[in-house]
């Protein structure tokens, strides 16, 4: 397996952050990059799913 190591795939590394579910207020770990999520994500509390391509 090839492995890519350049400084650009560094730097769009996903980021990891909590959000809060805007269902019930649990905080929602959610890989961002620039702001966007790169991830569905789903609520541990509700199953509310933050999907791939919101803005958080
Ligand atoms: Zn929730």
């Amino acid at each position: 397996m090839a492995v890519m190591d350049g400084c650009e795939s560094k730097k769009r590394t996903p980021v990891l952050k909590e959000i809060k579910c805007p269902q019930c207020g649990e905080e929602i770990e959610v890989f961002l990059r620039d702001s966007f999520v790169v991830e569905d994500a789903t609520c541990p509390e509700c199953g509310h799913v933050i999907h791939e391509g919101e803005k958080h």
